[in-house]
């Protein structure tokens, strides 16, 4: 079966994908840098995420569980993978037989693994309360004999100025030479951007992709993710007139309008209807957005046509502030109907 392409795609732009992680890399100091490429790649592609980035010299990724590890294929020859969720009874089969490592959690996933004498990672809890082993836990040798390559942590307010930053970061290195961990590990992308919290091992994400995770990050960072829709139809409608579901919009004057292929069902969510642009901000939205579809005015340029494409301004930190969405669900939102078109 032969498959037209979609009148929906992101354009991403690996060039950007790879200086975001050069800079990244550059801001981890003698830290090495890796890449968070759980929920395929934010969204963006996995696979193809991981390619650019072993290139480029990173060498530690890291997924969610180990469905996305085994969907990552064959990785390359210099690349290592730390599954966060850990290793549960019925992933022993396909874990013990990947390359990947696990990301230990909990005292049972700490007394499966230990009997394999495989590497793993350990992850440990010092505030956030969501995933990992306590510092007493450590401290009674729950982690005694284990092949440990890397503990962490991770932080819960690093896109802020909280006091539980450096709580956690003195919480967890005072665990250095504890264990027989061979490298420390707390900071996402946030977390790479505070005082000395880039320890052994960096672990941006959201950066990678072109999130603004703090303020120093701006104007370093740069887009990677370009939806851009095709026009299904055209039209002009008269000064008067209503568009959309509701009737929301009425045009004060004629106005030539154009109807693109997204909608909410592409994670273009309806509370876009409110600020939405299109080219840079020359085509406003209008009405409000249909599961498929949205309108735009295109006074500006009346000449596009009917299978043209446009793009959607999808600035992440502008996005979120005006949709109260944040810049990870704007990524990982995006859904399958968009093709992913990689310009470099
Ligand atoms: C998702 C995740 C990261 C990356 O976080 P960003 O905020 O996207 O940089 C790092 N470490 C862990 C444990 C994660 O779950």
């Amino acid at each position: 079966m032969v498959f037209a392409p979609s009148p929906l795609r992101l354009s991403l732009d690996g060039d950007a994908l790879v200086a975001n992680w050069r800079w990244l890399a550059d801001r981890s100091g003698a830290a090495a840098c890796g890449a968070a490429v759980k929920a395929d790649g934010y969204g963006l592609g996995a696979r193809e995420v991981v390619a650019r980035l072993s290139v480029a010299g990173c060498r530690d990724f890291f997924a969610a569980t180990w469905a996305e590890a085994a969907a990552l294929g064959v990785l390359p020859a210099s690349a290592r993978l730390s599954v966060l969720h850990g290793v549960r009874k019925e992933d022993m089969p396909l874990a013990t037989t990947s390359p990947a490592r696990p990301v230990l959690n909990t005292a049972e996933q700490v007394a499966r693994w230990r009997s394999t004498g495989l590497p793993c990672d350990v992850m440990i809890d010092t505030g956030m309360n969501r995933l990992g082993l306590s510092v007493a836990q450590v401290a009674d040798g729950l982690l005694d004999g284990l092949a440990i390559d890397t503990l962490m942590s991770h932080f819960a307010c690093a896109d802020e100025e909280s006091p539980m930053n450096d709580r956690q970061l003195r919480a967890f290195t005072a665990l250095t030479g504890q264990t027989r961990a061979k490298r420390m590990s707390i900071a996402n992308s946030a977390g790479l951007l505070l005082k000395g919290a880039s320890l052994d091992l960096t672990r941006p994400g959201l950066a990678l992709y072109g999130g603004i995770a703090r303020p120093e990050a701006t104007g370093h960072i740069a887009q990677v993710v370009f939806p851009q829709a095709q026009i299904v139809q055209r039209r002009r409608m008269s000064s008067g007139e209503t568009v959309g579901y509701g009737a929301t919009f009425t045009a004060l004057r004629d106005t030539e309008i154009a109807i693109l292929n997204i909608g909410y069902a592409d994670g273009y969510l309806r509370s876009f209807a409110k600020f939405g642009s299109a080219g840079q901000g020359r085509f406003p939205l209008v009405g409000r957005v249909s599961m498929d579809l949205v309108a735009i005015a295109i006074d500006a340029e009346p000449s596009l046509h009917e299978g043209d494409w446009v793009d959607i301004d999808y600035d992440l930190p502008l996005a979120a502030l005006a949709s109260g969405l944040s810049q990870y669900e704007l990524l990982t939102g995006l859904g399958d109907r968009f093709d992913r078109i990689w310009r470099h």
